[in-house]
C-alpha cells in the first residue's frame, strides 16, 4: 500500500487528523489496533475547549457536537460546605462545551467513512521502519497477512501504550514523568445529574467530580487510593461516599441510580520530548499524559493536531516545511501550559497522603485566595477554557 500520511492509532487524535488532511486533498491511512466497536467502548474525555470544538467543525464532524453538546459557561468548586462558581463566560468571554468523547470518536468515524477515508482495524503488529530516511514505512498484519505502508511520513497517534514513541532509541527521547499516590474511580450512570454544570468537591476524604456527559447520563468520579479495585465499590457505596463529599444542599439532591460503567484510571503526568523522530511524529497521549482534574487530555491532543494538520498541509500544498521544523518545540510549548494548570489544579483539589498540616493550611489558603481575587480566577478560567493555539 502507498500513501502520503500513515497514521497509526485511530483514536481522537489519529481520526481528526486524517480526516482534517483528507478535506486538504492529502491522502492518509489509519492503522487502528483494535475493532471499531471497542474503540467506541472507550469512555473518557468529556469538555471541549472552544479551540477544539473549532477543528471538528473545520473536519466536517462538528454538526452533533453543536446540536447535542451542552455549552457550558461555568463550573463549581465545593468545599468547606459551600459551592464558589468560576464564571467561565465573563472571565473570559469563552464557554467549554460538554460532550462525550466517545460521541466525538463517533462522529469521527462517521466523517471518515462519508468521504471514503482508509481505516484499517485490528492492524496486529504494527511497526514503523526507517523513520529516519527518506522513505519511512509501517508493516502490520492482518489475518494472517502481512502488509507494508510505504509513506512520506508516520504519525504516532496511538496513544501511551503505542508502539510509535517505544520505537524512538532511547537516547533520542528524553521522558518526564510525575505519578500521583492515587486514581480516579469514574462511575457512568443513567441518573439525572445533580448540576447542570460540573462541580469539583475538595473534602478531606478526597477529591469528587460530578459532571454529565449528555442530558442523561452522569459522569461521577472520586478520588481513590491506588490499593483500591473496582470490586472494592459497590454502587451504593460509591454514592454513599459521593454524598459525604458534597455540600449538604447539593447532597441531598443528588439522584442515584446502578451504573452502566466504572473503572479506576490511576493519574500520572508524563511528557516526552521531543515530539518528532525524523520522519515520525508523536501527537496525542503517545507523547503526553495528564490527571484528568483539569481536563486538559483530549484538549493537548487536539492542539498538537492543530499544528501537525497545518504544518503537513503547507508542506503538501505549498512546499514549506517550516510548520514541520517547528512543531515539536511549538506543541510542547502548549502541551507543557496544559501539564502545569492540570498539576495545579490536582495540588489543588486533591488529598495528598503525604501532606504535612503546613502544606494543608497552605492548600486552603490557595482556595481563598483564588476566590477573593478576580485575577486569580480569570487565570484558573483562561486555563480551562483553552490557551490559543
Ligand atoms: C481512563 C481514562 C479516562 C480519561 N478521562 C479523561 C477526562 O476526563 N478528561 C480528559 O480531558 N481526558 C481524559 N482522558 C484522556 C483522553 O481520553 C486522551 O487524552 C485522549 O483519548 C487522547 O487521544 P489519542 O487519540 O491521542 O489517544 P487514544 O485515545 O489513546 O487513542 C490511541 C489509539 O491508538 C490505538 N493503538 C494503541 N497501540 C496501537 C498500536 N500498537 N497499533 C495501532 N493502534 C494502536 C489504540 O487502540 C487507540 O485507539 C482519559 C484517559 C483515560 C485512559
Amino acid at each position: 500500500m502507498k500513501t502520503q500520511v500513515g497514521i497509526i492509532g485511530g483514536g481522537p487524535s489519529g481520526l481528526l487528523l486524517s480526516q482534517l488532511l483528507h478535506l486538504r486533498g492529502i491522502d492518509t491511512v489509519v492503522l487502528e489496533k483494535h475493532s471499531r466497536d471497542y474503540v467506541l467502548g472507550r469512555i473518557r474525555a468529556g469538555v471541549l475547549e472552544h479551540g477544539f470544538a473549532a477543528l471538528m467543525r473545520e473536519a466536517q464532524v462538528g454538526e452533533r457536537m453543536d446540536r447535542e453538546g451542552q455549552i457550558h459557561e461555568g463550573f463549581y468548586i465545593a468545599h468547606d460546605g459551600i459551592r464558589e462558581r468560576v464564571d467561565l463566560k465573563t472571565l473570559t468571554g469563552n464557554t467549554v462545551i460538554v460532550y462525550g468523547q466517545t460521541e466525538l470518536t463517533r462522529d469521527l468515524y462517521d466523517g471518515r467513512d462519508r468521504v471514503g477515508g482508509i481505516v484499517i482495524h485490528e492492524a496486529e503488529d504494527v511497526r514503523p521502519h526507517d523513520v529516519v530516511g527518506p522513505r519511512p514505512f509501517i508493516t502490520y498484519r492482518r489475518g494472517g497477512e502481512a502488509v507494508r505502508v510505504d509513506c512520506d511520513y508516520v504519525i504516532g497517534c496511538d496513544g501511551y501504550h503505542g508502539v510509535s514513541r517505544r520505537s524512538i532509541p532511547g537516547d533520542r527521547i528524553r521522558e518526564f514523568e510525575r505519578v500521583y499516590p492515587f486514581g480516579w474511580l469514574g462511575v457512568l450512570s443513567r441518573t439525572e445529574p445533580v448540576s447542570p454544570e460540573l462541580i469539583y468537591a475538595k473534602h478531606e476524604r478526597g477529591v469528587a467530580r460530578f459532571s454529565r456527559r449528555s442530558p442523561t447520563p452522569s459522569r461521577n468520579k472520586k478520588q481513590v487510593p491506588l490499593s483500591d479495585s473496582v470490586d472494592d465499590w459497590s454502587d451504593e457505596a460509591f454514592f454513599d461516599e459521593l454524598r459525604r463529599r458534597l455540600p449538604g444542599d447539593v447532597a441531598a439532591a443528588m439522584i442515584t441510580g446502578s451504573s452502566i460503567e466504572k473503572s479506576i484510571a490511576p493519574l500520572r503526568s508524563f511528557v516526552a520530548e521531543p515530539m518528532r523522530y525524523g520522519n515520525l511524529f508523536l501527537a496525542g497521549d503517545a507523547a503526553h499524559i495528564v490527571p484528568p482534574t483539569g481536563a486538559r487530555g483530549l484538549n493537548s491532543a487536539a492542539s498538537d493536531i492543530h499544528y501537525l494538520y497545518h504544518a503537513l498541509a503547507d508542506h503538501y500544498t505549498k512546499g514549506d516545511d517550516a510548520g514541520l521544523e517547528a512543531y515539536s518545540r511549538r506543541a510542547l510549548a502548549r502541551v507543557w501550559k496544559g501539564q502545569r494548570f492540570s498539576w495545579w489544579m490536582t495540588t489543588l483539589l486533591h488529598r495528598f497522603p503525604e501532606d504535612s498540616p503546613f502544606d494543608r493550611r497552605l492548600q486552603d489558603t490557595e482556595l481563598a485566595y483564588l476566590f477573593s481575587s478576580q485575577r486569580a480566577l480569570a487565570s484558573l478560567a483562561e486555563n480551562y477554557v483553552g490557551l490559543p493555539f
